[in-house]
């Protein structure tokens, strides 16, 4: 695409979202927990449902290749960059709901918590820390969002990536969301036309964007909330090299293995390209060692997964979504 066209793109997208929510040429390092990697050509964040939809006219109209960003903590930006358009949505999203956009965002806006006998139901926006909601239902004494409160991720990148840990994943304790499909559809899909499983959701196969989710938990004993909370956390401080730049575990688990011992076994403990590393805390991520390039990461996977094949006949895929 032609450096006037994009130019045409920007003067459009400002003119939805507001010239403070949009950049171009965008660091990506900045938006992205491997915090390295190329520049976004439009980078917008997103208000509102209207905004939403107009930013998929555009996208439709120019044919404009882009992609929606939660908290990057599964996302690579390869250092030549990405041609086409980030959008996040923007803190707030979902709420202070103006009356003309009522319309738009009635399946959207709404109540954020009801307690009833023995349940609780939680609504949060697709923007929301995944880790800020679990730690709330936790705090009001209902079970089943414990393991889930370390993933640094958003609601909308959670329910995309299904995202689990320790036993439970999103498909376990997810009700229903509010989606827009690539026409500018609202729509509503419960928890079994999600699509759920393995790190794996309809949102992903059919470019949905999570606009809101609703969980429901039931109540448990305090005491023991509290203890899984604190197990889990000290399980990853201890185990997990939490004190780099990463993007959690680099590969999805192969069936019937597990990728962090297949690397290990492999003798790729601490295995280095550039600035990128093999972590030698956890055979299953590949770190941000020392200033590494989007490059020098890819090296690092695609050697892994080589040399892994070669000796186990077992190929790996990368869990990160490279850009
Ligand atoms: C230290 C560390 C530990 C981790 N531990 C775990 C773990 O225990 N378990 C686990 O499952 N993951 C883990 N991860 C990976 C990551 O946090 C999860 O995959 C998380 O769910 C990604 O959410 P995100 O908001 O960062 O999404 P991003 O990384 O920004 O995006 C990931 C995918 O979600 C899509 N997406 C994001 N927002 C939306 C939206 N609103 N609508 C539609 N699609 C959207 C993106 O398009 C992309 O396909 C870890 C990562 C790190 C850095």
């Amino acid at each position: 695409m032609c450096k006037n066209l994009y130019g045409e793109i920007y003067a459009k997208l400002e003119e939805i979202a507001g010239s403070s929510f949009i950049k171009k040429d965008e660091s990506m390092d900045i938006h992205t927990t491997f915090k390295t990697g190329g520049k976004a050509s439009i980078f917008v964040e997103i208000s509102n449902c209207k905004q939403l939809k107009e930013t998929i006219e555009i996208i439709k109209q120019y044919g404009l290749p882009y992609f929606i960003l939660g908290n990057g903590s599964n996302v690579l930006v390869r250092d030549e960059g990405y041609k086409g358009l980030i959008i996040k949505l923007a803190d707030g999203f979902g709420e202070n709901v103006k009356d003309d956009e009522k319309n738009d965002e009635k399946n959207v806006a709404g109540n954020k918590i009801t307690e009833q006998n023995d349940s609780l139901v939680i609504c949060a926006y697709g923007q929301e820390k995944l880790g800020a909601v679990a730690r709330e239902v936790s705090k009001r004494g209902y079970t089943g969002m414990e393991t889930l409160a370390g993933i640094p991720g958003t609601i909308g990148g959670a329910v995309a990536m299904n995202a689990g840990a320790y036993g439970t994943e999103i498909k376990d304790v997810i009700e229903s969301v509010v989606v827009m499909n690539n026409n500018g559809d609202i729509m509503v899909l419960s928890k079994d036309e999600l699509d759920l499983s393995y790190r794996h959701s309809r949102v992903q196969t059919d470019g949905l964007i999570v606009l809101k989710a609703v969980f429901k938990l039931q109540r448990g004993e305090r005491s023991l909330i509290d203890e899984k909370l604190k197990s889990c956390q000290e399980a990853r401080k201890q185990k997990q090299p939490l004190e780099y730049p990463s993007a959690g575990s680099t590969f999805k688990r192969p069936e019937g293995h597990f990728a962090g011992k297949l690397i290990q076994d492999a003798g790729l403990r601490g295995y280095q390209v550039g600035g990128a590393q093999v972590s030698e805390k956890h055979c299953g991520f590949v770190i941000n060692k020392n200033h590494a390039t989007a490059s020098d990461i890819v090296q690092v996977i695609n050697d892994v997964r080589d040399k892994v094949f070669e000796q186990f006949g077992v190929m790996l895929e990368p869990e990160v979504k490279i850009l």
